[in-house]
């Protein structure tokens, strides 16, 4: 039980960066603020945002570019929980919203690389942007049956 409370009390914290990342995200065009934030195994953490694009196809999740900077970091292999938190921009800053924010399928798949990767299932966070909800989830029942790196023979 206390494994599960301060793995919780964690989740509160990443979602707290979480929050401070979205206010910097670049989403001019869905008006839809992102922040992910990853504990990585030496205790540091590792943000990003949602990175919107002209072309909306080319646009990128707050969960991939956290996991592409903990990657130029050297640290892909160290991650071992994330926070998200996402809302609707209220142009001062800050988002706005009640229901938590929970990885899109490809995100759920990028986080599977780094979740095998590290040999490790990843504590996911998802926190609403009015910070009323919180649901802690565990990727494997996020993304089961995943297709990861040990299906081709890397890990
Ligand atoms: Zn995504």
């Amino acid at each position: 039980m206390v494994e599960v409370d301060l793995n919780h009390m964690a989740g509160r914290v990443l979602i707290d960066h979480a929050r401070e990342a979205a206010a910097n995200a670049h989403a001019p065009y869905s008006k839809f603020a992102v922040g992910a934030a990853l504990l990585m195994a030496d205790g540091s953490i590792v943000t990003g945002t949602n990175f919107e694009n002209a072309s909306y196809g080319l646009s990128l999740c707050a969960e991939t570019v956290a996991l592409a900077s903990a990657n130029v970091q050297g640290k892909l292999r160290e991650v071992v929980a994330i926070g998200i938190i996402g809302g609707v921009m209220d142009g001062r800053g800050g988002i706005t919203g009640h229901d938590p924010i929970r990885p899109c399928g490809r995100c759920r798949q990028i986080l599977n690389e780094a979740a095998s990767l590290a040999g490790r299932d990843l504590p996911v966070h998802c926190g609403s942007a009015d910070g009323e909800v919180v649901e802690h989830h565990m990727l494997s029942a996020l993304l089961p049956y995943a297709f990861g790196p040990g299906d081709l023979g890397i890990g």
